[in-house]
């Protein structure tokens, strides 16, 4: 696979009011167009690799026509068992990328107007996915990192046992 959507130019194009604007038939069409890149948005079997594949448009499905199994865009993907609708997909990413100080589930969950659960589990995935890709990366040339410190203390853990001794006298 070549490089991750999240960090391509296509990614830093995207605006959220122009996604909002275009509606979710646009997103849904931005997601077949991201993962079918090489056939042009066209389904492409993920168990057989076939590209011939009936459209169950009613429910954004495919099946394919030669093993007949049934998939969607997102498949097989982090976005796979998604309740939310393209669009807020499609939005997410957008904030996502363009936060560069990251974006907490909160803030997720209030601008999308989503659940907190949702938001979370959403945040989760998207940074999996990140961190996924730059696995075993390697970087060359001039190379600047921010630093950042996290955690500090260590809280203990709360056995039972210990208890009586921390208590007031
Ligand atoms: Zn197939």
């Amino acid at each position: 696979m070549a490089q991750h959507f999240l960090l391509s130019s296509a990614a830093r194009s995207l605006s959220l009011k122009e996604i909002y604007k275009a509606g979710e038939d646009a997103a849904y069409k931005a997601f077949c167009d991201i993962r079918w890149a090489s056939t042009d948005g066209d389904a492409v079997c993920p168990r057989c690799g076939g590209c011939d594949a009936y459209t169950i448009t009613t429910r954004r499905k495919f099946k394919c026509r030669a093993c007949h199994h049934q998939f969607s865009v997102t498949s097989g993907t982090i976005f796979a068992f998604r309740k939310l609708d393209f669009v807020d997909l499609l939005a997410a990413i957008c904030l996502f990328v363009s936060n560069s100080k990251g974006m907490s589930a909160v803030q997720f969950s209030r601008t999308l107007s989503v659940q907190y659960k949702t938001a979370w589990v959403l945040a989760h995935k998207l940074r999996e996915a990140l961190s996924a890709e730059i696995d075993g990366a390697e970087l060359d040339g001039e190379v600047e990192i921010d630093g950042a410190y996290f955690g500090g203390h260590i809280r203990p853990e709360n056995e039972k046992s210990d208890r009586k001794d921390r208590r007031l006298k």
